[in-house]
């Protein structure tokens, strides 16, 4: 949550500061703010509002030029989404700017002392604290880098924080623990920002920045240490996308842009991925074969959709590799009390890798000795580096709120873990692996022709603008499909939707079904004839009762036709990869119908991707 760019160099200031945040805009978009320094003092303009807003009042009043500053777009927690509680926020001087992502946990005693020691904090939030705070050591020691390390010290909590002061005009420092910060190294200029969206446009070399770190940002180069003020190490990288994919390429929205980039999203996550003779090999797994045949136990943590993907790798992993697995959300995991040992392995899937829930609990499981693997699509962000072994989707950077081209991704990672597994421990023949590695190979056109025929999808869509409620229902891996089509729906059309798994529904939702309420069905494929039948049965308990019947069948299944308002037809593919065809539809279902309803999909209200905070 929340977008901060800062930029030291030679361009002026603001373009690069403002265009960075238009990049980063989906982090959050309650304000927005910058602050340049220029002419020997700190200019700051702040508006509520998307980055819109705060365009227009500097193009009625314009800010002085300047070669460094920072910028910030605003996902509140403390105090609501108004000017004065926009960052950047200034101590009583005004030379000095700070902002900021995450919560300061210990900031009520800290606005307290500092408002009875005589400052006066002008806004409700948190971050405030820190300008003042930044104030008071500065006075003592005079250099901002030294002065954030202080402060840093005194701080609770998880915060990105990004600080400019008049006095050293060349210099912008950034300070990190658990939000993201990244830094961006260019020629004689230099960038931090949450994500490296903001700056791809200007370099794709970024440095990664650890936890406690903080980063001293010069024209001519940057200085990390930690918040002792001893020298870390980084690890440089070069990122693998350009400018280009974190654009719209002529589509109106960048979900509709990210939807149809699927196909090529799931075939990039499987390559480099299957050896020529059938065996998978996962380059960063660092679990060694040897670790990962004495598992004995896999707990899958995640959040939102990933966690949707979480229960889906559940069905596969039992499934394929005999391993016991429970899934569990991040949110939950360490406020009970997980039994974990060095032969758990605990799964955490985030798609930033900065989801700070997913990220408290794989400190938790680690710290009980598990072993831990993640799944991210965020090169450089902090849960491959917390985690023994990574798997990387290779979605690109999507930048619509609402995630789909990596949940997909995500589910390819789940099923080449689960079929690592499998092939590692041997509870299936390497030909049976093979035979499923190449049907997952074939899933690439299979979304491609479900794209192909959505039409009538987003008809149905449009025709539905003005219900209040929609019901998703599924079966074993349709269970989560049906809860990811319920969560889309209330992510981008604000409307009532849920998702139950269908032999569920007798033991109460069955009360909620009324005349006309459109209830969406995922049907499992024939060949799984027991789970098939069931919920034939219940699209007619539900249609008994009067519900709309939206079904989502494979190809050449007649036997919904006579119990099915409508049928979206998806290809037949084994029971276990259903999951990848049939999500499809549902993402363009809740997109179509929120625009329909006149709603932005990319910033749908309350939201933020990359939830950095708990
Ligand atoms: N806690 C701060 C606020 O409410 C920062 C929020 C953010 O990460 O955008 O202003």
């Amino acid at each position: 949550m929340c977008g901060i760019v800062g930029y030291v160099g030679s361009k002026p200031a603001l373009d690069v500061v403002i265009e960075g945040l238009a990049r980063l805009e989906y982090r959050g978009y309650d304000s927005a703010g910058v602050a340049i320094l220029a002419d020997g003092g700190l200019a700051t303009a702040k508006r509520a509002g998307k980055l819109v807003n705060l365009r227009q009042a500097l193009e009625e009043e314009p800010a002085p030029e300047g070669t460094a500053g920072m910028g910030h777009t605003r996902w509140a927690t403390h105090g609501p989404p108004n000017d004065r509680n926009a960052h950047p926020h200034v101590d009583c001087s005004g030379r000095i700017a700070v902002i900021h992502n995450g919560i300061i946990e210990n900031f009520a005693s800290l606005r307290a002392e500092l408002a009875e020691r005589g400052h006066t904090l002008s806004s409700d939030t948190d971050t405030e604290a820190v300008a003042h705070l930044l104030e008071e050591e500065l006075r003592e020691v005079g250099a901002l880098t030294e002065a954030m390390r202080r402060v840093c010290r005194r701080l609770e909590g998880a915060f990105t924080l990004v600080a400019v002061y008049a006095d050293d005009p060349d210099v912008v420092v950034g300070a990190r623990r658990n939000s993201p910060l990244v830094v961006g190294v260019g020629d004689g200029e230099n960038f931090l920002a949450s994500d490296v969206a903001a700056f791809i446009a200007h370099t794709r070399d970024a440095i990664e920045l650890g936890q406690d770190q903080v980063v001293e940002l010069r024209r001519e180069g940057v200085t990390v240490t930690d918040f002792d003020g001893k020298p870390a190490e980084v690890r440089e990288y070069h990122v693998d996308w350009d400018v280009t994919a974190a654009e719209k390429g002529g589509y109106d929205y960048f979900m509709l842009k990210e939807i149809a980039e699927q196909p090529r999203a799931v075939a990039d996550t499987l390559l480099g991925r299957i050896g020529t003779d059938g065996r998978l090999s996962l380059d960063e797994m660092r679990i060694s074969d040897e670790q990962l045949r004495e598992i004995d136990k896999i707990i899958i943590i995640a959040a939102g959709t990933s966690y949707h993907a979480g229960l889906i790798a559940k069905y596969a992993i039992e499934h394929w590799a005999g391993v016991p697995c429970e899934v569990e959300l991040a949110s939950e995991f360490r406020y009970r009390d997980p039994i974990l040992t060095r032969t758990t392995l605990v799964v955490a899937i985030s798609q930033s890798g900065e989801s700070m829930d997913t990220l408290m609990a794989v400190r938790h499981a680690r710290e009980q000795h598990a072993r831990v693997l993640g799944v991210c699509n965020v090169n450089g962000s902090t849960l491959p580096r917390e985690c023994d072994g990574v798997l990387y989707t290779h979605a690109g950077p999507e930048i619509g709120v609402a995630a789909t081209k990596t949940f997909l991704t995500q589910l390819v990672a789940v099923y080449l873990i689960a079929l690592y597994l499998a092939q590692v421990r041997g509870t299936k023949w390497g030909d049976e692996v093979f035979a499923m590695v190449q049907l997952l190979a074939t899933m690439p056109e299979k979304v491609e022709k479900v794209l192909e025929t959505m039409d009538p999808v987003r008809e149905l869509a449009r025709s539905l603008a003005d219900e209040h409620c929609v019901l998703f229902l599924g079966r074993h891996v349709g269970f989560p499909v049906a809860l990811e089509g319920a969560l889309k729906l209330k992510e981008l059309a604000y409307m009532h939707a849920e998702g139950f798994a269908a032999g569920e529904l007798k033991h109460g939702p069955i009360a909620l079904i009324e005349d006309g309420l459109p209830v969406v069905v995922v049907v499992p494929p024939r060949a799984r004839a027991v789970l098939h039948d069931k919920i034939v049965s219940n699209i007619q308990e539900i249609r008994a009762r009067g519900a709309r019947t939206i079904v989502i069948a494979e190809d050449g299944d007649d036997s919904v036709e006579p119990y099915s308002d409508m049928v979206i037809r998806v290809p037949a593919v084994p029971t276990l990869l259903q999951p990848l065809v049939a999500t499809v539809p549902l993402q363009v279902f809740s997109c179509e119908l929120a625009t329909a309803k006149g709603h932005d999909v990319d910033q749908p209200r309350n939201l933020a991707k990359s939830v950095t905070v708990e």
